[in-house]
């Protein structure tokens, strides 16, 4: 079975094409979103998800969120002395929504199509397949987060439509993008976006701003760094979200039973993400100027994306586009249930032949040059674009470059993705090189071909016309041949860390949220706690599942009485 996958920064979602209609799977938890976090104790005990947020407040250094901001670089994360990949840890997130589809079809999924944020470059979108793989799920096509909230967008209402923008702000990442749909063809015109803009970092500065104002911080102060940090930033989203429906939300932290506590207003925190929501205009303008399109043409503001939840994230969309942005596709769950009708695209779903999407390339593709200045100088490593960024996949497209000194015999370049002028700045995906003949400098001409297509491969290809020659490299080549091996060794490893059964994700919940509440209180009411949890662990030993959902569900019910008396 084909599922489409939305593997978010901060949440992860599945859904399948059924019936017609895509169809978003509840994860064990009955919910329709999975945290992207992943927490390993020692002996190999492993949490994914909800749980594993869980145990981010009590366990900061064996808990990992955000590692999709590792994607495609070699950073590694030791988890109770276990070391593991971003690519590792997003395929734990991916087999943990495989086995939601499992548990909820009965069927294992074994292909899945994968999203990925437009702004992704061709090493983040290999590790993400990558991630796929050892997953276990052939990766049968990655699409990007805004084509695929396209998609659910455009199903909802079959006509065709003047261009509009995909608003796209979620944990960690930051997507825009222009999508136009006719006669069934969904064509992106355009991406821009900040891989490095979300949700976290409005947590971060409202961590900053409240750090002053809490008083008693010295406690604070005291705390291990990475604790203190976990602590503060589960605050600050908590925070945030209130703000979204309050004037003013109080910030709270625990520290050693002492609750530290601060009032945030709407107007202080706006005032402090000032310079975040500044940074949303330049993808836009980006995106806007790269496809010649009017702003007043646009028809419509599509949001996506918890953070777009924001009110401050809304007024400044509503003053930078002058209307209200669109609100009929479901922010959290329209890139899932686009991903999914993509798999059913693929798999001939029933009613969806006539959809065909196009999209651009997301960054400029191009070789590193040298050029002489006036002095006659050399300056190497200056960028020469061969495929301009957001030009329409498939395309072909060739430059001639030229030997730089005489008798040279060989014509070496570097193939680069990026918009830097200095290729340093850009990200390397290989290198081609090709004999010349020996001749003065600049008598020799090579023709370099690049060939991008719609699933991210790109092949380049050098033809030497004075000898005839011609090189030619698919880019994936080299390190795909050095990670099939690597695959199955990541996967072996994964196997043996012991991931909590999926029926058992409800009660692990429950204790961590009781855990939580104990935390919290002090005295009376939190000896209580301790012995409600001492009795749902004494249930939970005596394996009968019966018994467990009874204990759970008094001890969920009495939760939920302290909850209901919190003074927030
Ligand atoms: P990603 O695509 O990065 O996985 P999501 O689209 O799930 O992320 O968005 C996650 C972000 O949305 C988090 O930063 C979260 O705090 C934020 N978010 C979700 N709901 C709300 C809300 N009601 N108010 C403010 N922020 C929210
Ligand atoms: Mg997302």
């Amino acid at each position: 079975m084909l599922v489409g996958i939305d593997l978010g920064t901060t949440n992860s979602a599945v859904a399948i094409w059924r019936d017609g209609a895509p169809q978003l799977v509840p994860n064990a938890l009955g919910k329709e979103l999975t945290p992207s976090a992943v927490s390993i104790a020692k002996g190999g005990q492993t949490w994914v998800g909800e749980a594993a947020l869980d145990r981010m407040a009590t366990h900061p250094a064996d808990t990992v969120t955000s590692f999709k901001r590792m994607m495609g670089t070699a950073a590694t994360v030791t988890l109770a002395g276990t070391t593991l990949t971003p690519e590792d840890l997003s395929a734990m997130v991916l087999r943990s929504l495989a086995d939601d589809v499992e548990a909820f079809t009965g069927e294992r999924p074994t292909a899945a199509v994968i999203t990925v944020p437009a702004y992704f470059n061709e090493r983040q979108r290999r590790a993400t397949r990558r991630a796929g793989e050892i997953a276990g799920l052939e990766v049968k096509r990655l699409i990007n987060e805004p084509t695929a909230a396209a998609l659910a967008f455009g199903l909802t209402d079959r006509g065709d439509r003047e261009p509009f923008l995909v608003f796209d702000l979620g944990g960690g990442t930051f997507d825009v993008s222009i999508v136009e749909m006719f006669e069934g063809i969904v064509e992106v015109r355009a991406s821009a976006g900040d891989n490095r803009l979300g949700g976290d970092d409005f947590d971060d500065i409202l961590v900053k701003l409240v750090e002053p104002m809490l008083a008693g911080g010295d406690a604070l102060a005291v705390m291990p760094t990475d604790r203190r940090r976990a602590l503060m930033m589960l605050a600050a989203e908590r925070t945030r979200r209130a703000l979204s429906s309050a004037e003013a939300a109080d910030f709270t932290v625990v520290v050693d039973d002492t609750p530290l506590t601060a009032r945030v207003t709407t107007e202080a925190f706006e005032e402090a993400a000032a310079g975040l929501v500044k940074r949303l205009r330049d993808p836009v303008i980006r995106a806007l100027r790269d496809c010649h399109i009017d702003v007043k043409t646009l028809s419509d503001i599509v949001l996506v994306g918890g953070a777009t939840r924001m009110p401050v994230v809304r007024k400044a969309l509503t003053r930078m586009f002058g209307r209200f942005p669109n609100a009929t596709v479901h922010p959290d769950h329209a890139v899932a249930l686009g991903a999914a009708i993509q798999a059913g695209l693929l798999s001939g779903g029933d009613g969806l032949e006539e959809i065909r999407i196009t999209d651009v390339a997301p960054f400029t593709l191009g070789v590193d040059t040298a050029t002489r200045d006036q002095h006659g100088r050399m300056h190497d490593g200056i960028f020469a674009p061969i495929i301009e960024r957001n030009t329409p996949v498939p395309v072909s497209r060739m430059e001639r470059f030229y030997t730089l000194a005489d008798n040279q015999r060989e014509i070496g370049l570097g193939i680069y993705q990026g918009e830097a002028r200095d290729v340093k700045h850009n990200v390397k995906l290989g290198e081609i090189s090709a004999p010349v003949p020996p001749r003065p400098a600049g008598e020799v001409m090579v023709e370099v071909r690049f060939t991008y297509d719609t699933s991210g491969l790109l092949e380049v290809d050098v033809t030497v016309p004075a000898t005839g020659l011609t090189r030619n490299l698919v880019i994936v080549d080299e390190e795909d041949r050095r990670s099939k091996k690597d695959i199955e060794a990541r996967r072996k490893l994964l196997e043996k860390l012991k991931v909590h059964p999926r029926d058992e994700a409800e009660n692990v919940a429950m204790l961590a949220r009781a855990e939580r509440a104990y935390e919290g209180f002090t005295g009376h009411v939190r000896e209580f706690i301790g012995r409600a949890l001492t009795e749902f662990q004494g249930a939970l030993e005596k394996q009968d599942p019966r018994i467990i959902a009874d204990a759970r569900e008094a001890l969920g019910n009495l939760l939920d009485q302290l909850d209901a008396n919190s003074p927030l």
